[in-house]
């Protein structure tokens, strides 16, 4: 990244301050953004760039051509919100009800509209092809990664790279580990079907209360007693809903749980121990149950020769003292795609600093980061970037 570059960055961090507070104003949930790619598209047609809408269904994606040949870098930034109600007392508090970006989604792409901003006016110097993807529905599986990919968002694209802020890790810090980072991603849901009564004649009923909460009880000990003890994994009960009135044995029970692995069998066992306690409760207690499982996303596996560039440059935008590694967490992001299918890196860039309203987790209604932390996500975009055009792949 050149000063210039750094300077052009800084000097637009009031407008990216003010997209990311838009957005911030009106989240949009996953598979549901109407306002927000309208957004992103118009702005990057204001730039000038070839733009293509409703990409695998509501993504957006950019092209700058350089006047040179060389290779083709992908910058992905998410869009989507979550349903939160905020509990933030700032100037741009989400105004749509029960929806929030709490996940710093806003952030990312205020960043990238930024890099597309600066870079729009390197065009005569560039080598090769910068495609920005502009992702909806990263929060919710199936994803928006996937329909995106299979709309040919990644045709003659040879490295790619995807940025995220964290609220866990200090500001001027970036996670720049390889390999496994993230986790397998999958989803369940049980549905309980019993036979509702009188409360005081639970012998004509199948109870779907006692069968549901002996389900939830069961699935805690496929981790505990299941799974190698070496191995890591989450099954995680999220959601149980059943019954109306005191003196009512309820008729149905509704059961929703995410499991969270790192390996391909790992992922495999759960999915089937879940059926199998399943028929043993449905045995045992006379319900029927239907299962349904999703697999969401894949482990997110950050490539060897890719975050090494990425340290470098991390090194060279942010100080030596700015590349960290750090063990690989249970969240997930869908991503993980990307890097199936194209060598590159994922990062967390931190925006953690003293001030305590930057310290809630991700997801959180008070969740929030410090603005600064967009323009270390801009130096580094920019930084790749730079460096592939040097040759650096
Ligand atoms: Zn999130
Ligand atoms: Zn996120």
């Amino acid at each position: 990244m050149t000063v210039a570059e750094t300077e052009k960055l800084e000097a637009l961090f009031s407008d990216i301050v003010q997209w990311r507070r838009h957005l911030h104003t009106y989240p949009e949930l996953s598979f549901h953004e109407v306002e927000t790619p309208a957004f992103i598209a118009e702005k990057l047609e204001t730039l000038g760039l070839e733009v293509k809408r409703n990409v695998g269904g509501r993504g957006v994606v950019a092209y700058l051509r350089g006047e040179k040949p060389g290779p083709t870098i992908a910058l992905r930034a998410d869009f989507d919100a979550l349903p939160i109600e905020e509990d933030n007392d700032i100037s741009y508090k989400s105004q749509n009800p029960g929806v929030m970006h709490a996940c710093g989604h806003d952030g990312h792409t205020a960043a990238l509209l930024g890099v597309a901003s600066v870079l729009v006016e390197k065009k005569a110097e560039l080598n090769g092809t910068i495609v920005f993807l502009f992702q909806h529905a990263e929060e919710k599986p199936p994803g928006g990664a996937q329909e995106m990919i299979k709309d040919g968002c990644l045709e003659g694209v040879d490295v790619v790279y995807g940025a995220h802020v964290a609220s866990d890790i200090p500001f001027g810090h970036v996670n720049v580990t390889s390999g496994p980072i993230m986790a397998a991603v999958d989803a369940f849901t049980i549905h309980v079907q019993g036979k509702g009564g009188h409360g005081a004649r639970p012998n004509l009923t199948k109870d779907a209360i006692v069968a549901g909460t002996q389900l939830v009880t069961e699935l805690q000990q496929i981790v505990a007693r299941r799974v190698d003890p070496m191995d890591t994994a989450v099954v995680t009960v999220g959601v149980f809903q059943a019954g109306s009135a005191f003196n009512v044995i309820a008729d149905s029970a509704h059961i929703e749980g995410t499991v969270r692995t790192f390996k391909q069998e790992t992922r495999e066992q759960i999915e089937e121990e879940i059926h199998s306690i399943v028929r043993g409760v449905e045995t045992s207690t006379h319900v029927t149950c239907s299962v349904d499982y999703l697999n969401g996303y894949p482990p997110l596996v950050n490539h060897e020769q890719e975050t090494s560039v990425l340290g470098e440059v991390a090194e060279e935008a942010m100080g030596k003292e700015a590349p960290i590694t750090r063990p690989a967490h249970l969240g997930g992001e869908d991503f993980a795609f990307y890097l199936k299918e194209r060598p590159g890196a994922f990062f967390h860039v931190g925006a953690r600093t003293e001030d305590e309203n930057t310290h809630y987790p991700h997801h959180h209604p008070r969740f929030n980061f410090d603005e600064k932390a967009l323009l270390n996500i801009g130096k580094l975009f920019l930084g790749i970037v730079q460096r592939y055009n040097r040759g650096g792949n």
